[in-house]
């Protein structure tokens, strides 16, 4: 690369993608300089220390991962505890297990082997007609049939989405499990936990030789930055950087109301689903569960889905068939530039996990002949 500029690589955000980008990129010997436009690193992993528990401020991020690459890559920052996710579901006074289990057949129906649970589903399935699925309530009920539909998924999922499920696209519910054995674990996946410390030190590990500036608004400043890098490698929204010239790509958004609680413990699972149309917030989470931190008081978070506005956080990007035809166009136009990349999840426009970005990542550094 020509060395005119201050640095071979300005990046563009600082959250799991922003920073295995720059830190390989460093380590192979290129100039990079990290900006941010919070006051922190870590994007939406970040996670802050509060009377001894590392608070998830951007809501659960629970790893997992069935790439071994990807576990082992992180694993070398840092090491990773053997938290399993086992979300309960609260729905008129009971609590349930999931995902769909064995034990969420046994407490919905009372049944007790995987014959007796799938002649049930069955049942139910033959009642509805489906001949094709073309949408999520269609997907759902398909799955476990109409009961734990509505129990389970119903209510959640309009919350979650601000829209009906049948008007949903069904690839939203197949991230969940289903399973005709006793087992509470949320994933399917081989290796899964969260990095000891919190997810903030993993960044901290990944940037330790990397120049970052916090509080810095790249399209503020898009002249002056755009003359310090050779490249640049573009985090943030692909419609922002461009003025929204195409159009506003569509997000669903969250609020989160975090609260101290002076007791040992709220609740009797890091994560209860609220699975009924009310209240309005679709899970709590108990932060000290994450990593089993010992302290005489608890930090709970309650989560509302709201609809994006500007000015808002993006969480999830609405991949539906409109606004990806929208992103395709965004990503036209991002051809015409010979010096950007944009990707991770918003530059991407995609519902990424997190061993995704990292994936991801590994992908995108190969054009730059970087071989994890
Ligand atoms: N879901 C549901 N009931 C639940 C939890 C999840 O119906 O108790 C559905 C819902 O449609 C949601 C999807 O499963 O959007 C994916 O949920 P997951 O918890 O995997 O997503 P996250 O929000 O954690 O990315």
């Amino acid at each position: 690369m020509n060395n005119k500029k201050i640095y071979d690589f300005l990046i563009v955000g600082s959250g799991l993608y922003g920073s295995i980008m720059a830190h390989e990129l460093s380590k192979n010997g290129y100039k990079v300089l990290v900006i941010e436009k919070r006051d922190h690193i870590g994007g939406n992993i970040y996670t802050k220390k509060m009377n001894n528990i590392d608070v998830h401020v951007y809501g659960a991020h629970i790893f997992h991962t069935s790439n071994e690459k990807v576990w082992n890559y992180l694993n070398s920052f840092i090491k990773f505890n053997n938290f399993i996710n086992s979300p309960l579901a609260f729905y008129k006074g009971k609590y349930y297990h999931m995902p769909f289990n064995m034990n969420t057949f046994n407490e919905i129906w009372g049944v007790k082997t995987k014959e007796e649970a799938i002649r049930k589903i069955e049942e139910e399935k033959s009642k509805e007609n489906i001949k094709e699925i073309k949408n999520l309530e269609d997907q759902a009920i398909s799955l476990v049939g109409r009961t734990i539909y509505e129990y389970l998924i119903k209510g959640y999922t309009e919350k979650q989405w601000g829209k009906k499920c049948n008007e949903l696209p069904s690839f939203i519910i197949k991230r969940l499990p289903l399973r005709f054995e006793y087992n509470n674990n949320y994933f399917n996946d081989i290796y899964q936990g969260i990095p000891l410390g919190g997810y903030t030190k993993l960044i901290e590990e990944l940037l330790k030789n990397v120049e970052v500036k916090l509080n810095e608004d790249f399209l503020k400043k898009r002249d002056y930055y755009k003359n310090i890098a050779n490249f640049i490698i573009y985090s943030g929204p692909i419609d922002e950087y461009y003025d929204y010239k195409l159009g506003k790509l569509e997000y669903r958004s969250l609020k989160f109301e975090l609260e101290k609680i002076n007791q040992e413990f709220y609740q009797r699972n890091c994560v209860i689903n609220y699975t009924d149309t009310t209240p309005s917030y679709t899970r709590i989470i108990e932060h000290k569960y994450f990593e089993n931190d010992k302290s005489d008081v608890t930090y709970i978070t309650k989560e509302y889905p709201v609809q994006y506005k500007e000015g808002m956080e993006r969480y999830y990007p609405l991949n539906d068939e409109k606004n990806n035809l929208l992103y395709e166009k965004y990503k036209d136009e991002a051809k015409n530039e010979a010096n950007i990349l944009f990707s991770g999840r918003l530059g991407r426009y995609k519902y990424y996990d997190m061993d995704d970005v990292c994936e991801l990542a590994f992908n995108d550094l190969k054009l730059f002949n970087i071989d994890i």
